[in-house]
């Protein structure tokens, strides 16, 4: 079971073995946290993120899998990229949620990744309340079988640092 720390900040400054980004299903870059990846990552990141689409995703990266691709200029060694649920109110996605997690996890693991920063998946444009998504997030990474040894959650505001606060103590206090 990881280690699970909580920052607050920017998650391309992070001194981890890996980042993990929030990024949708093209690979091809967005805004949140998947612009600011690339914008301080570099070009490098998006050109294997074009050949991963060519040869491994040419429908694109399915909601809930994972891929890493090298980090650029950033001081991560590693990006990997995953794809989180959009919320909706009708159909509960909270296990797509839970496999962004756990499916990073399993790639760090094959990368040899000891240190892994995750940011909020799919708390910014896809919607997703930060209360379930922090409730999710801290669940399935405490569950996972890993040999990752830190799992560090890097939010961007006070408000994303409190709900995984509230998270995080809800699940320690439950064992
Ligand atoms: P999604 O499409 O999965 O909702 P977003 O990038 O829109 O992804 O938002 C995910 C979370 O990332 C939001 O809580 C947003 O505030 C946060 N975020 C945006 N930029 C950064 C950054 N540089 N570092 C860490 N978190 C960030």
């Amino acid at each position: 079971m990881p280690r699970i720390l909580l920052a607050r900040g920017d998650i391309t400054v992070q001194r981890v073995d890996a980042i993990v980004n929030a990024a949708n299903s093209s690979l091809m870059g967005g805004g949140g946290v998947d612009g600011a990846i690339h914008r301080a990552g570099g070009p490098e990141i998006l050109k294997e993120c074009r050949l991963l689409r060519a040869e491994r995703y040419p429908d694109g990266l399915p909601t809930g899998e994972a891929v890493a691709t090298s980090a650029g200029r950033l001081p991560a060694r590693w990006v990997i990229h995953t794809v989180g649920p959009v919320y909706s109110r009708s159909t509960d996605r909270s296990g797509l949620l839970a496999r962004c997690h756990t499916s990073s996890l399993g790639v760090a693991d094959a990368l040899g990744a000891r240190t892994v920063a995750f940011p909020a998946i799919s708390t910014g444009v896809y919607g997703y309340p930060l209360d379930e998504a922090a409730t999710v997030a801290v669940r399935a990474t405490l569950g996972a079988e890993t040999r990752v040894e830190e799992v560090r959650f890097v939010l961007f505001d006070e408000r994303a640092h409190s709900a995984f606060e509230r998270a995080l103590r809800a699940a320690l206090d439950s064992k």
